[in-house]
């Protein structure tokens, strides 16, 4: 295609090219000069849906037109720039310097930015920055695009960090994800998830007093997975509703055969995520489950990672609230991981609270803290599980302050069904 051929379209909000002209345009650079390296930048302001909120739309208007102007200035430099969706831009040039140079490439930017923040129309924001060099020109524009905005992701709410190369770590993660987003369906039909069990015992007695269920991923492939390769991306994917669902299942089948076979059984504890409270009918999936297998409420724990209930605790309370009624026992899970706002223990129908696992590591650093926390655990008539627990020192200190439960690796690693069917046998022995 000739030159004269493309359409030129501008973006009406910043004046820059839009979408659509930026990719003909690339595409047009490259025939020119298919032996030359380049590089794709993709730019987004950080949080912009707050700017809106905060100074108003108007306002959110001006500093995209703003941005766009700015970043687009590059005196005699050979770039194609040009919005590329609601608060990002894109810019395509031939790649100049060293292209291992990225801390001074970092440097030059991040000046430039300086220069930008101090001139701008709103004050406290910031623009990051994803970048692909050297991109492989057999792939078409818009997949470069995406691998520029791979990079960016990464560093999205990060602070201190402001620009993102794109690499081949990332081209593997991507390539991985995509194929376990490939493969999950059918790996639950296949049983290629396990659930294990990890005993939780009393911290006075030694008795066993329950458990927490945790899957496992048994992948043809990537063989084991840990749940921190799979758990995030389920998350945000929505699958994770899926995979709990089953993980409910397979406990309350489990916990059936065991009663059948007149184990004296213990209560269990699976995991819910946002996503599995905030779907349409929650509690009325697991009363259907649990009734289904003949199992008693007061036998199922549910956890709940404090990080939940950052957004719209008022919106989230009534559902826990709805469980807690039917006689679930609700536990605030890895409390004081994240943001461990005290009113929330004070604001949520609460029965267990679950110490995360960071303090246990640093106990002897942190006794003042731990004692406290389980001294307000209790005052809110909750019981203090500690997990990650994995030696004799550890038991003994937080036994001293009255802590009610221990899970770690002191007692047991997480273990399969039938492993946990054996542990159970000898305990009730002892
Ligand atoms: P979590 O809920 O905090 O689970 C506790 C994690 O700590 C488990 O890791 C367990 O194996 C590990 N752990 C227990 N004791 C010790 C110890 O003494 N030392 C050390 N170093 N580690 C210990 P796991 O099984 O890898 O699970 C990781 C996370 O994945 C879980 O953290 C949970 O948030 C998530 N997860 C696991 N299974 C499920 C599930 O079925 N549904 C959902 N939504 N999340 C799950
Ligand atoms: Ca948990
Ligand atoms: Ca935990």
């Amino acid at each position: 295609m000739e030159k004269n051929d493309i359409k030129i379209e501008y973006d009406e909000l910043t004046g820059v090219y839009n979408r659509n002209t930026f990719y003909r345009l690339a595409k047009e650079m490259i025939r020119k000069d298919p032996d030359a390296k380049y590089m794709l930048i993709l730019s987004d302001v950080e949080s912009f849906k707050m700017i809106n909120v905060r100074y108003g739309e108007e306002k959110g208007d001006e500093l995209l037109a703003f941005v766009g102007k700015y970043l687009s200035y590059s005196p005699g430099a050979d770039i194609i720039f040009a919005r590329y969706s609601g608060d990002q831009f894109v810019g395509f040039s031939k790649q100049v310097g060293d292209p291992e140079d990225e801390e001074s490439f970092n440097q030059n930017l991040m000046f430039a930015m300086e220069q930008m923040y101090e001139n701008a129309p709103v004050n406290h924001f910031e623009v990051k920055f994803g970048i692909y060099e050297d991109v492989d020109l057999s792939l078409p524009i818009s997949r470069m695009c995406d691998r520029a905005l791979m990079a960016l992701r990464t560093i999205k709410h990060q602070y201190g960090k402001s620009v993102a190369w794109y690499d081949q770590r990332m081209h593997q993660q991507y390539m991985k994800e995509q194929h376990i987003q490939e493969c999950m369906e059918g790996a639950l039909k296949d049983n290629q998830f396990q659930v294990y069990y990890q005993p939780k015992h009393d911290a006075k007695t030694g008795k066993l007093v329950g458990a927490e269920a945790l899957i496992r991923w048994t992948h043809p492939v990537y063989g084991f997975m840990s749940p921190a390769d799979f758990i995030p991306l389920f998350e945000k994917n929505g699958f994770i509703s899926s995979v709990d669902l089953f993980v409910l299942k397979r406990v309350c089948e489990d916990l059936k055969a065991w009663k059948t076979s007149g184990i004296s059984v213990v209560p269990v504890s699976v995991n819910a995520s946002r996503k599995d409270i905030l779907q349409s009918q929650f509690l009325e999936k697991i009363k259907s489950v649990l009734e289904g297998e003949n199992i008693s409420s007061d036998l199922l724990h549910m956890e709940i990672t404090e990080t939940v209930f950052i957004e719209d605790v008022e919106y989230l309370k009534p559902i826990i609230q709805e469980a807690r009624d039917f006689g679930i026992h609700i536990e605030l899970d890895d409390f004081g991981s994240g943001f461990s706002a005290l009113s929330l223990l004070t604001s949520l129908p609460l029965d267990v609270i679950k110490l995360d696992m960071s303090f246990v590591r640093s106990i002897e650093k942190q006794k003042m803290i731990i004692e406290n926390i389980i001294n307000i655990c209790h005052g809110l008539n909750c019981k203090m599980v500690a997990e990650g627990v994995e030696t004799e020192e550890q038991l003994a200190i937080l036994r001293e302050m009255n802590c009610d439960t221990i899970q770690g690796y002191y007692f047991s690693k997480p273990l399969p069904a039938e492993g946990f069917r054996e542990y159970i046998e000898n305990c009730n022995r002892l």
